[in-house]
């Protein structure tokens, strides 16, 4: 491999990485990214590996000696950081530690906010504080939902400064961070991931710990969750994405959530893992930052993203559109109790591209039309047998 370089120039020499949660959907991109395009090596650390199978037993290659160019740089350590010792040996082997581990679907955080919130707080200390004590470089994984709602939700319906984008923009170092009432369990994510930003964030003004914090903004793409009962629980309620997608493989109407009004932002997974790897690789560049990834061209509501991934999925299936694509279902039929939205995330995207000169390329339809292929090619022969198999009596 040729002499990569950073973003000013030095030579990138190879690392060690000890990446937490790397069995998820962002870690089997960022694992994939790391293997086909570094020399680094890549300490997996997960409960599962199934998104990781194709990097860990790969099937042999019959050029170079039926070795692949990762070969001996991925190893994977099956352990849950909640009560492993060993934790501590890997992060001290490591140049860099990527924490990516957590409860991070919505359908949980009103309904195991216990869990959720141990999970992304209790859980996340012990790798903050090996980090700092052992002066290693973290990034850690938080979430655009530290941000809450915007403060244009709270104006009037009718105000000309919900057009106004200082009441909307999410900016890292300059927005609040506005959450509903405690009895609205939805918040338990994001107040948690809050709260280890700042502790982290005080790691490094008092103990000088060199840390990224990474704000996603719904990065999507293939591997993302799970299609209920086909690889993962029946009754099981995955992000967005696969949500939808589950529908669309099994012919039912696509399920808006209190009218299908809140907008967000879609990036598409390979665009945002360019923005992880600069950040890896530019330290000088990333360290003591907090970074906004997402793609503010890609707004759309939650109805308006039903609808084009019912046209995507026409499309790359060949099979014709629902006549009635979409039903409204409330929130708290399809959530539970204490379940609230964030209604707008349009990220600023000022600070990742001074530091990083990072800019997401891939419009909302394209990143559809390429996932939807996936989700097709890789579930729509299960679910037809799944749909035929008689229920057990
Ligand atoms: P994911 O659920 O696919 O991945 C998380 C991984 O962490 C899973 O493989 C899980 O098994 C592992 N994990 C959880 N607890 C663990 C434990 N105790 N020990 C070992 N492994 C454990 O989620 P993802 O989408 O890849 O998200 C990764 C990170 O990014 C999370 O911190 C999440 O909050 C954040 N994030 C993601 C998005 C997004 O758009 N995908 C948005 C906002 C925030
Ligand atoms: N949503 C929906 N139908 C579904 C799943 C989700 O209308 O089947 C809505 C949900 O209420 C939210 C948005 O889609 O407004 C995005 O949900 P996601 O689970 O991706 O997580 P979020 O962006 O809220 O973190």
């Amino acid at each position: 491999m040729a002499t990569r370089v950073d973003l000013d120039g030095n030579p990138i020499m190879p690392m060690t990485i000890c990446m937490i949660g790397a069995g998820g959907f962002i870690g089997s991109h960022l694992c994939e990214k790391l293997m086909a395009e570094t020399p680094h090596t890549v300490l997996a650390v997960d409960v599962y590996n199934d998104k990781i199978k194709h990097l860990l037993d790969p099937p042999p290659l019959e050029q170079h000696g039926g070795r692949h160019p990762w070969d001996g740089r991925i190893q994977f350590h099956r352990l849950n950081i909640k009560n492993d010792s060993r934790l501590e040996g890997l992060i001290k082997m490591s140049d860099l530690t990527i924490n990516l581990a957590a409860i991070c679907t919505p359908a949980d955080y009103n309904t195991r906010p216990l869990d959720t919130i141990y999970s992304n707080f209790i859980d996340a200390l012990p790798v903050v504080k090996y980090c700092s004590e052992n002066g290693k470089r973290l990034i850690h994984f938080s979430t655009c939902e530290v941000y809450g709602k915007t403060i244009g939700s709270f104006l009037p319906k009718d105000s000309p400064l919900r057009q106004d984008p200082n009441f909307y923009v999410l900016k890292e170092d300059a927005s609040p961070c506005i959450f509903g009432p405690i009895e609205k369990q939805r918040w338990s994510y994001a107040c948690a991931k809050q709260l280890i930003e700042r502790l982290i964030y005080a790691e490094g003004a008092e103990n000088g710990l060199e840390f990224t914090i990474v704000r996603p903004f719904n990065w999507i793409g293939p591997r993302m969750d799970f299609i209920p009962g086909i690889d993962g629980p029946s009754e099981g309620v995955p992000r967005v994405l696969a949500c939808f997608s589950n529908n669309l493989l099994r012919g039912e109407p696509l399920k808006l959530v209190d009218g299908g009004q809140s907008q967000r932002t879609f990036v598409y997974i390979k665009d945002a893992i360019e923005a992880v790897l600069l950040m890896i690789e530019n330290p000088n560049r990333a360290n003591g930052q907090i970074f906004n990834v997402g793609n503010p061209n890609n707004e759309v509501t939650v109805r308006q993203l039903a609808e084009m991934m019912t046209q995507v999925y026409a499309k790359v299936s060949g099979e014709p559109a629902l006549v009635q694509p979409t039903i409204d279902v409330s929130s708290k039929e399809f959530y539970g109790e204490g379940y609230d939205d964030s209604d707008k995330r349009i990220p600023d995207m000022t600070i990742i591209n001074k530091q990083l000169g990072w800019n997401p390329k891939t419009p909302l339809w394209d990143l559809l039309e390429s996932t939807l292929t996936y989700q097709h090619r890789t579930y729509a022969e299960a679910i037809k047998r799944a749909i035929a198999k008689p229920v057990a009596s």
